[in-house]
């Protein structure tokens, strides 16, 4: 097992810390100290680490963000991001779609 820690330097005053857990065999872990990481929600703070940022990190670090970024290959993160893409790909499709019938709409509304 690896772990790599951050400190992130986000909306409040004090840092948050964003831990990145490699337990093998494509188990990885992230975990972020901020509201909506305690939370168990989605936060930006591991997305951007794991996306290769390295601008809002504190802890002088940043060489160990290629590293985490590596553990990304063939995890259930990774497989999640996918997802989590290929939808925000069929959004901006639908809301272009959205968009097109709308001018139908306003064209029929003409008519
Ligand atoms: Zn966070």
């Amino acid at each position: 097992m690896s772990e790599i820690r951050f400190q992130v330097q986000g909306s409040a005053p004090s840092p948050y810390d964003v831990t990145f857990v490699n337990r093998g065999n494509g188990n990885l872990s992230a975990y972020c100290t901020c509201p909506a990481g305690e939370n168990g929600q989605y936060c930006k703070h591991r997305f951007a680490i794991l996306n290769g940022e390295t601008k809002a990190i504190v802890s002088g670090n940043e060489h160990e963000v290629s590293v985490v970024v590596s553990w990304l290959a063939g995890s259930d993160i990774e497989s999640a991001l996918k997802d989590v893409a290929a939808a925000e790909i069929e959004l901006e499709r639908a809301k272009k779609e959205v968009s097109r019938l709308k001018k139908l709409l306003a064209q029929a509304m003409r008519s």
